[in-house]
């Protein structure tokens, strides 16, 4: 079981918006704005201002279907030829479907940003974002009209992401990817096999995956976390590597049998 949070993209080249200055590194206007990833990450622009939230998404849409999966998402894809392999991630990048994971191997539990929902929920189930471009003016972050509109009201469309204090998402797609995730959990239990867990990346700050990798350890295996700030495991069976992740996957991959 692979567990993915921020520190997963790091190699591939996104940023994890550790920090203010990591953010504003990442998006300088934004410094000048005085805005902070978590109050971009605010649901309730879309309805104050949908150009500056448009901005924001849509910049992370271009930069995250742009992006290349790095050399550790190929050693886990060989995994998962080798063994049946599930992805647990809080990332909405969508980069272990880019790198090759079948997209029922995958639990998105932030949802993903390449998915779409309406801002006003008229019933319309979430749709993909394959065919949406927008167009962000680089020197002030916002989007250049139209925005995407919801196919079933025309009302405006968001991204089916997990956003913070966010009342508003729709939760249906992660919905029934976990319970496909736990549905496999339970089948490893019933058949008493043994559970390697991989977690990379996945910080304390927003400790879901964290806690989903320590469950399934405890339950029925041991604990490999690959964390450059954050290594120690607290309880459990497991190794707690300080490194980033590609690298570290490879070298782990060297030593297997
Ligand atoms: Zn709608």
């Amino acid at each position: 079981m692979v567990c993915a949070g921020a520190g997963m993209g790091v190699d591939s080249g996104l940023p994890d918006f550790r920090g203010p200055d990591g953010f504003w590194r990442a998006y300088p206007p934004y410094r000048r704005l005085g805005l902070r990833f978590e109050e971009l990450a605010d649901p309730v622009h879309f309805a104050a201002d949908p150009e500056l939230a448009w901005g924001f998404y849509g910049h992370r849409l271009q930069l995250y279907r742009r992006a290349v999966p790095h050399a550790g998402f190929g050693v886990l894809l060989g995994w998962a030829r080798r063994w049946p392999v599930r992805v647990f991630t809080s990332n909405v990048d969508g980069q272990f479907q880019t790198a090759g994971f079948a997209e029922d191997d995958i639990a998105e539990c932030h949802g993903s940003i390449h998915h779409l929902q309406c801002t006003i929920d008229c019933g319309q189930p979430v749709w993909p974002a394959d065919d949406v471009e927008v167009d962000v003016d680089p020197a002030t972050m916002r989007a250049v009209p139209p925005l995407p509109a919801c196919p079933g009201c025309g009302a405006l469309a968001r991204p089916n992401i997990l956003m913070f204090g966010d009342f508003d998402w729709v939760p249906d797609r992660a919905a029934v990817q976990l319970q496909a995730h736990r549905a496999w959990l339970r089948g490893l239990r019933a058949a008493d096999a043994r559970l390697a867990v991989v977690e990379l990346g996945a910080g304390t700050a927003v400790p879901t995956v964290r806690r989903e990798a320590e469950l399934a350890a405890a339950a029925s295996g041991a604990l490999v976390r690959i964390n450059p700030r954050e290594p120690d495991l607290r309880h459990g069976r497991g190794v707690g590597l300080a490194a980033p992740a590609a690298p570290i996957l490879q070298a782990l991959d060297a030593l297997l049998p």
